[in-house]
């Protein structure tokens, strides 16, 4: 293996993908290392997917290795720059949403099917009406869904354009332990190969891509390096699982309704997010052993569902002394865990507001399936503190009002949902750090929360690479194919 290269990529998820396809795209003389601790796509089997056990994996097939979370995922492309992240506050909105514009033309060259859900303006204008007199706001996102089948064969096809590049080199099982700088300039990473001693491989640049699942590492090691970082906050609540025929009316134009609702009591912003009509429950795992609620669903209708899935998200922003959000709600989501034994726990609503738990009885009971079979019948209140657990009640109670029939005792909840937000590490509008030729993008870096974003993230740091200013370069349209 050389121990030199122009570019090292340090994690392979959306952002690291596409700031290597772009930094191919303007030299063909570039060499990029791209590093990663889990494996291939093609050796990417969760267990958990098909018999609904997870097994504890390590590294976990779902959060890591090439295309990152992106693997598994719903594939939902938000298309508008208020979603999916923060890049507006580094570039302007319209950068933001060229580069959007962008993306969304790679995943279609790549085989991203071709429709677009919320472009009937009329039906977004009547559901935005009807929703704002119950306070309750929809914000309009266009979405091109993949679904979990095509998310592979589009991200599956890119990695067979950068592996067949010849100045491009993807290493599978690759845990990257240290970055290493000289004299205020990135100079390369420490690597851990797994059963192999730890090597350091030099490079002029390195983008740290490293995800959600690689937060923790790249907190730390932006602090070893005096990079300053700043908190985020942390969204915590719950899955909701209701029959298709409820909410059809919704996902129909919308397929992913964002709705935000501001609960009674305590003023908390409660969010709809991740919306799955026909799809399933899934758990993920963090750290080997902490599962979390998720879910997903396929594009191919032979394999929809009865339900729809979508995560209530209540979200926090800790102010000082307290400065350790990720933790915050790893802890909620463990308490979970230790209720039910390990995994995640479901409760009808019906059940919680009476106060009462849902055992397997009772859950029989339920009208509404539930499509995550592995799920233990336990009791949220336990777990969830009664900030949470009201707001996401009062949510639900006003959403009511135009999903009738969600507040029923047969719509399930699952726990915990967590999205931790990684700390934002500080750079500029390139998404350079002060330390020369290292590059913070993704979700890793806390500037972005979803799949194009993410992806708009890796093109901005390999634009600067390859020196191009941003707006020349964004031409609508180009194919990289
Ligand atoms: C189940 C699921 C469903 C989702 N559905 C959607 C959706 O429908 N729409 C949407 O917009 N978003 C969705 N998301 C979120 C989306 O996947 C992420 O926002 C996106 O993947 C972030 O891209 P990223 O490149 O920043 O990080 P990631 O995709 O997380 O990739 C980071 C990679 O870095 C690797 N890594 C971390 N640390 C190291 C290290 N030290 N050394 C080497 N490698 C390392 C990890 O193994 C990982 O492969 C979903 C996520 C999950 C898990």
């Amino acid at each position: 293996m050389r121990t030199f290269y122009d570019v090292i990529i340090i994690g392979a998820g959306p952002a690291g993908i596409f700031a290597a396809m772009e930094l191919l795209h303007h030299s063909n003389d570039l060499s990029i290392l791209m590093l990663d601790k889990g494996r291939t796509l093609a050796r990417r089997i969760c267990p958990a997917r098909t018999t609904g056990i997870c097994h504890n994996c390590e590294p976990c097939a779902i959060t890591s290795g090439f295309s990152g979370g992106g693997a598994f995922s719903d594939g939902k492309l938000s298309l508008v720059s208020e979603v999916g992240g923060r890049l507006t506050d580094y570039l302007s909105k319209d950068t933001v949403q060229s580069l959007i514009d962008y993306a969304n033309d790679m995943y279609q060259s790549f085989g991203a099917p071709d429709i677009v859900y919320g472009l009937n303006q009329k039906a977004v204008d009547d559901l935005k009406y009807e929703a704002s007199k119950y306070d309750i706001q929809l914000i309009p996102c266009p979405v091109r869904h993949l679904g979990t089948d095509a998310s592979m064969v589009v991200l599956g096809a890119m990695y067979k354009y950068l592996t067949g590049h010849k100045n491009f080199r993807f290493l599978e099982l690759s845990t990257v332990q240290e970055i290493l700088v000289n004299s205020g300039k990135a100079a390369g990473v420490r690597l851990q190969r797994k059963g192999e001693a730890p090597m350091d491989v030099g490079a002029q640049y390195v983008i740290a891509a490293a995800g959600r699942g690689g937060a923790a590492w790249f907190l730390n090691e932006s602090r070893r390096l005096g990079l300053r970082t700043e908190n985020n906050e942390v969204d915590i609540g719950v899955r909701v699982e209701v029959p298709n025929a409820i909410i059809d009316h919704l996902t129909k134009d919308l397929y992913e309704a964002k709705l935000v609702y501001y609960s009674d009591t305590f003023d908390n912003r409660v969010r709809t997010f991740c919306m799955n009509p026909g799809g399933v429950v899934s758990e993920e795992r963090y750290e080997g052993d902490l599962a979390v609620v998720n879910g997903h669903s396929y594009n191919d209708p032979a394999l929809r569902t009865d339900n729809t899935n979508f995560a209530l998200l209540v979200s926090t922003s800790f102010t000082e002394p307290f400065d350790e959000p990720i933790e915050y709600g790893k802890y909620i989501a463990r308490l979970a865990n230790m209720l039910t034994g390990d995994g995640v726990m479901v409760q009808r609503l019906g059940d919680l507001l009476k106060g009462r738990r849902t055992d397997k009885d009772r859950l029989k009971k339920s009208t509404t399936i539930p499509t995550l079979a592995s799920a233990v019948p336990g009791d949220l209140s336990y777990a969830l503190p009664h900030r949470y657990l009201m707001s996401i009640v009062e949510c639900l109670k006003a959403l009511e009002n135009i999903v009738p029939g969600i507040y029923s005792r047969n719509t399930l909840l699952y726990g915990i949902e967590v999205k931790f937000y990684s700390a934002k590490v500080e750079v500029n509008s390139n998404l350079a750090t002060k330390i020369q030729g290292l590059y913070a993008v993704g979700d890793g870096a806390g500037l972005t929360r979803g799949l194009m974003q993410a992806s708009a993230a890796g093109i901005v740091a390999a634009r600067d690479i390859a020196g191009i200013s941003l707006p020349a370069q964004i031409q609508k349209g180009r194919s990289c194919l």
